[in-house]
C-alpha cells in the first residue's frame, strides 16, 4: 500500500537519506528502529512530504504523491501522522479537536463529523473527556487523542514518531495498547520507536536504519532477536 523508490533527501551539505527503498503492505505493521540522527523521522515526514525529497518516489496506494501534479491535500489526508509531542489544537476541546479537519478537508457534515470522532474516541478510550480541553488532559490522554484525531480520517497508513517519547513512563503503557489494538484491527502503521518490547512483540518486520540508510530489515525475531550487522548489534547492545 505505501512503496517507497530510491528517495534521497538532503539539507544543505547534510546528505540525510540516501537512498531509500521499502514497502509496507496492507494492514503490515512496521517498525523503524535506530540511533538519533540516522534519518527516521526525515523518512516518516517524507512519506507525507512534510518535507519534499530531492530525488526518489513514495507511492501510496499505487498514486505517486511525489508527483508535483499530486493533490497535496487529498493524498494527506489519508495518512495519519502522530508526534512525539501531541500537536493538538489547544484551543479546541478533545471533540473538535477530531472534527475540524473532517469539516474543513474531507467536507463532512458537522454530525457525522462528531459521530466518527466520537467512535474514535470511544476506540482509544476516551469518550468520557469529549469536552476537555488538551491542558486538562495527561500526556497519555491527548497522545490518545491524537491518534483518534488521525483515525477519524479514515486513513491508509497510520504513521507514529516516536509517540511515547515524551511521556512519563506510567504513561507509555496506555498509549501502546491502544497501538496495539489498532494493529489487530488490521491497521497498516509504520511506527519509529525506542520501544523494543512493543517492536518485538508487534512489528510484522522491523527495519534498522544508521546514516540514512536501511541496514537491516526482517521479522523482529531476525533484526532484534538474531541481527546479521555489526551496526545493528551495536545498537542493540546500547538500547536493550
Ligand atoms: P532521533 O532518534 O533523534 O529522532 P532521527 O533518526 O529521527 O533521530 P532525523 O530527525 O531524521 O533523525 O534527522 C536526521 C539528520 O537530519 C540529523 O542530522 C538532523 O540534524 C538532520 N535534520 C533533520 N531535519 C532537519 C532540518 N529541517 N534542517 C536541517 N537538518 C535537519
Ligand atoms: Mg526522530
Amino acid at each position: 500500500v505505501v512503496e517507497i523508490k530510491n528517495l534521497n533527501k538532503s539539507f544543505g551539505s547534510t546528505h540525510v537519506l540516501r537512498g531509500i527503498d521499502f514497502t509496507v503492505e496492507q494492514g503490515e505493521v512496521v517498525c523503524v528502529i535506530g540511533p538519533s540522527g540516522s534519518g527516521k523521522s526525515t523518512l516518516l515526514r517524507c512519506v507525507n512530504l512534510l518535507e519534499v525529497p530531492q530525488e526518489g518516489q513514495v507511492f501510496v496506494r499505487g498514486e505517486e504523491i511525489t508527483d508535483p501534479d499530486c493533490h497535496l491535500d487529498a493524498a494527506r489526508s489519508q495518512i495519519g501522522m502522530v508526534f512525539q509531542q501531541f500537536n493538538l489544537f489547544p484551543h479546541l476541546n478533545v471533540l473538535a479537536n477530531c472534527t475540524v479537519a473532517q469539516t474543513t478537508v474531507l467536507k463532512r457534515k458537522a454530525d457525522e463529523a462528531e459521530k466518527i470522532a466520537r467512535s474514535n474516541l470511544e476506540r482509544v478510550g476516551l469518550h468520557d473527556k469529549i469536552t476537555a480541553y488538551p491542558a486538562q488532559l495527561s500526556g497519555g490522554q491527548q497522545q490518545r487523542v491524537a491518534i483518534a484525531r488521525a483515525l477519524s480520517m479514515d486513513p491508509t497508513l497510520m504513521l507514529f514518531d516516536e509517540p511515547t517519547s515524551a511521556l512519563d513512563p506510567e504513561l507509555v503503557g496506555e498509549v501502546l495498547t491502544v497501538m496495539r489494538k489498532l494493529a489487530l484491527d488490521g491497521m497498516t502503521m509504520l511506527v519509529v520507536t525506542h520501544e523494543m518490547a512493543f517492536a518485538r512483540e508487534v512489528a510484522d518486520r522491523v527495519v534498522f536504519m544508521d546514516a540514512g540508510v536501511i541496514v537491516e530489515q526482517g521479522t523482529p525475531d531476525e533484526v532484534i532477536g538474531n541481527p546479521q550487522q555489526e551496526r545493528t548489534k551495536t545498537f542493540l547492545r546500547r538500547v536493550l
